[in-house]
């Protein structure tokens, strides 16, 4: 097998790479070690070798990220729109530039393909390009009070200092999603991204400061301590916003806190999309989306098809093709070029996936293929298909998150309808029909913020991105997007004419 890999040049190019990203935290604009210097690893998942040892937050580094991006909030609201907008622009021109550095940075602390990880660069991007253009369009009303005895103006002003908790498995684009808009609407923030995946939210700090950001604007704690950092932040009185991506069940924790200090809150929580294929749909279009919506990222996206439901007239059919695609998958470490499949984040989702299949199969359903940890170093888990899958598997209900196509058959549209709903997840449905009013049905009975009606991705920074349900709570990007970094705020004047 030819692996770019062991070719010593892209070796030594990797080694340059990582050498180049900071590692340690950002605070008010100064690179700063960790409280009493501590620090961990940071791992390739496709080989579990140590690529990077950073600097690892306390509390009360956390507290001091705070008070960083409180002394820097005045200033950066007042600052020219334009301005804070142009910042946005030249960081994603930056990055445009080093597309290459970034990708192959998410690649070996993620594991996804290096092509996927070019097209991250290229979407989360997008959000620093979107909201740059955004920054200038912050409105607000002017009018007369119904009475006609004074005039009304409602003005946008931004929240305030924000608290920013990422996810590994998109390392850019989840930091971006959130950054963009807040410094957009004149708000500050510290982030901290996941243990797992650093060093792409380090990198992009230093991309921001290259392109002007102003000391204390945007402050990154890097942690071990996810739980006593963000409560020690949550807990603060000057913290005005939490934007958190994650897991359900961290989100109902964070919720909790949030309550606590009565902050603004967005939420990207986790999903479980259904993926319908009706007896109309263009079966060939169908496998097409089912590949991109099911095998992007290794599965690891909240947006990924968990659930198919097809139905019965071309279950088999489609489970068939299906898995002739899905045989002919390359797995491999993300930089070997023609790899499709790369490993998944840790050993721990190794097992979650690999229990759920075990459960689905003990309970009735068929391998047609896959279903195996891969036996080399490193996390993989082979690309798998199952059919017969019961509703009431665990494997039907919990987000996969990994290589598995779970294939449930319904017999009408309204048992379709009954399947996708039956989850307490609402972040994105799938629907695979050439029926004009079936589909405008499906747009208003999926129980989801978002579908994709006869394509298999729809996200896109210029798009409204979120769920309902326990999916969460707020939209990322869009014109909907900076509106959760503002605040109204009403002023009531008399009217001028009047003594
Ligand atoms: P996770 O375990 O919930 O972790 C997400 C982030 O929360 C990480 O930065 C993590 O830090 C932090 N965290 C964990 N426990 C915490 C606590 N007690 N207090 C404060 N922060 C805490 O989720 P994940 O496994 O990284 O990501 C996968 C999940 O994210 C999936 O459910 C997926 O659907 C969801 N997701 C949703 C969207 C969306 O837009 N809706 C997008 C992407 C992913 P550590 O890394 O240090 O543990």
């Amino acid at each position: 097998m030819t692996t770019e890999l062991t070719s010593p040049q892209l070796a030594a190019r990797e080694a340059e790479l990582l050498a180049s990203i900071p590692h340690q935290l950002l605070i008010g604009g100064r690179w700063t070690d960790a409280d009493g210097q501590a620090a961990f690893d940071v791992r390739d998942p496709a080989t579990g070798a140590v690529i990077a040892t950073i600097a690892d937050a306390s509390p009360a580094d956390g507290v001091h990220a705070l008070d960083a991006a409180v002394a820097a909030q005045h200033a950066w609201a007042a600052t020219a729109p334009r301005t804070r907008g142009e910042i946005l622009r030249r960081t994603w021109e930056l990055l445009q530039e080093r597309t290459e550095e970034a990708a192959l940075l998410m690649t070996l602390e993620m594991g996804k393909p290096l092509a996927e990880a070019r097209g991250e660069v290229a979407y989360g991007g997008e959000f620093l390009r979107w909201f740059a253009e955004e920054a200038v369009r912050i409105t607000g009303r002017f009018g007369t009070n119904p009475e006609g005895t004074g005039r009304m103006l409602v003005a946008q002003r931004p929240v305030g200092p924000c608290y920013f908790i990422t996810p590994w498995n998109f390392p850019l684009a989840m930091a971006t999603r959130k950054i963009a808009p807040a410094l957009a609407a004149g708000c500050t923030a510290v982030i901290k991204p996941a243990e797992l995946t650093p060093l792409t939210t380090l990198f992009l700090a230093g991309l921001l400061r290259e392109a002007g950001l102003p000391d204390g604007v945007l402050n990154v704690v890097t942690t071990t301590q996810a739980g006593p950092v963000s409560d020690a932040i949550l807990a603060d009185p000057r913290l005005r916003k939490l934007s958190f991506t994650g897991s359900t069940p961290v989100g109902v924790k964070l919720l909790k806190s949030a309550a606590d200090n009565v902050l603004r809150t967005s939420m990207e929580l986790g999903g479980n999309a259904p993926f319908l294929v009706f007896e109309d749909a263009d079966l060939d279009a169908a496998v097409d989306g089912a590949i991109a919506a099911k095998f992007r990222n290794i599965g690891q996206a909240c947006t990924a098809a968990n659930r198919f439901l097809v139905h019965e007239s071309v279950a088999d059919e489609f489970a068939q093709r299906l898995t002739a695609r899905v045989t002919a998958l390359r797995v491999g470490r993300g930089t070997e070029s023609g790899v499709t499949i790369g490993p998944l984040i840790d050993g721990r989702a190794v097992a979650k996936v690999g229990a759920l299949v075990d459960d689905a199969v003990a309970g009735g359903a068929e391998l047609l293929t896959g279903g195996h940890v891969i036996d080399r170093p490193g996390t993989f888990f082979e690309p798998t298909v199952l059919t017969g899958v019961s509703v009431d598997s665990a494997i039907f209900r919990d987000e996969i998150f990994g290589p598995v196509v779970t294939i449930v058959p319904f017999s009408d549209e309204a048992d379709a309808v009954t399947k996708a709903n039956s989850t307490q997840y609402g972040l994105v449905s799938y629907a695979y029909t050439q029926d004009l009013r079936r589909g405008q049905r499906l747009i208003e009975s999926l129980d989801t913020g978002m579908m994709g009606l006869n394509v298999g991705v729809v996200s896109n920074a210029a798009a409204p991105f979120g769920g309902v349900k326990h999916s969460g709570i707020g939209r990322e990007g869009g014109a909907e997007g900076i509106h959760e970094y503002l605040e109204t705020k009403y002023v009531l004047t008399p009217d001028p004419f009047q003594s």
